[in-house]
């Protein structure tokens, strides 16, 4: 259920309000925007009259929702929500490109990656040091060794950072990792899930290979009950009758999760399309249709990459696509 407060409510008055709904075994979300302030209510509010609430001089509307995503649901939280990531931003007219291999490789590969992608316009640097591989005779990542790499290559380039976890037992690995990725493999690994609710730092959770958008939204909720607010939720192409592409990408779920959710939404055109001469077209449409951002795997020579060659970018090619996305931002802002 939400409430609604009248612009001219005092603090005192609201406060009182919170505290007749705590009184009744409810739990508060309070977001104060710039025009309006909404009081989100989560629990059992079968019990509430609805109809006295909607009398109180101090409230403008009363709603009952369904949604079962609470902390996500844009209803509680009007406004865009803007993650920073080290100094990056995304969300709320930010965008954010999140460039690299997809693993890291070698300290070479990376620092050359990196200083490619800066040079273009990226904003942070992905390198998968923990793959999750369908075979398990595929190469693995470089593991711990992969994620010292990646913080060289920050260092060298002051662009926040960016790694897949797969195992919450990682965490104290993940130190100089600025945004912690969740695959889609492991949207659902509500153990892992709920580890990340309670660290402070930024999660970029994928959407699972067939998950409805609600599904990841409901992934979001874990973390965020555990207090973890900071996701950035991105569509990454799910799984359908058609094998043409490596997935297919939902370029509905921008919108989607726009009217559904205030955390901010990027695609990632190279896992939903599986091919590097589709990531261009993909990307525009991306930036065309709202999305807060884009995941780009880049590599210094995709044809000797170790993971996702075929999807991946020369350095050149993604110079050229940034260079393009910026002109269809340009044009749609
Ligand atoms: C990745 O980003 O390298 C990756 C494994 O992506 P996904 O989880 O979307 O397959
Ligand atoms: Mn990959």
């Amino acid at each position: 259920m939400i409430t609604v407060l009248k612009p001219n409510t005092t603090e005192d008055q609201r406060n009182q309000l919170i505290g007749w709904f705590e009184e009744q075994g409810l739990t508060v979300h309070v977001s104060v925007g710039e025009f309006q302030t909404v009081l989100g209510l989560v629990g059992d509010t079968s019990g509430v009259d609805i109809d006295m609430i909607r009398l109180l001089d101090i409230v403008a509307d009363v709603k009952r929702i369904s949604e079962p995503y609470k902390k996500a649901n844009r209803k509680f939280h009007p406004e865009d929500s803007v993650i920073d990531v080290h100094g990056a931003k995304c969300g709320g007219g930010n965008f954010a490109v999140i460039a690299g291999p997809c693993s890291v490789e070698s300290e070479e590969q990376i620092v050359e990656v990196a200083r490619r992608v800066k040079a273009a316009g990226a904003t942070m640097l992905r390198g998968g040091a923990f793959k999750p591989r369908t075979s398990p005779y595929a190469f693995q990542g470089m593991r711990a060794e992969g994620l010292e790499l990646l913080a060289i290559a920050k260092k060298e380039t002051g662009l926040p950072i960016v790694s897949e976890i797969m195992n919450e037992n990682h965490l104290d690995l993940f130190e100089d990792v600025d945004l912690i990725q969740v695959g889609a493999r492991n949207m659902q690994n509500f153990e892992l899930l709920k580890a990340l609710g309670h660290i402070d730092k930024p999660i970029l959770l994928k959407r699972g290979l067939a998950n409805t958008l609600e599904e990841l939204l409901m992934s979001a909720e874990y973390i965020m009950a555990g207090g973890n607010e900071n996701i950035i939720l991105c569509e990454r192409g799910i799984r359908t009758f058609d094998h043409y592409t490596r997935n297919t990408l939902d370029i509905s779920a921008v919108p989607g999760l726009h009217e559904m959710t205030h955390l901010p939404v990027i695609i990632d055109p190279s896992h939903s399309t599986g091919k590097a001469s589709f990531v261009r077209p993909a990307a525009l449409a991306a930036t065309a249709c709202g999305a807060d951002g884009l995941m780009i795997e880049v590599h210094n020579d995709p044809k000797k990459a170790l993971c996702d060659g075929a999807q991946s970018l020369t350095p050149d090619q993604f110079d050229e696509v940034m260079t393009t996305v910026r002109k269809v931002r340009e044009a749609v802002l």
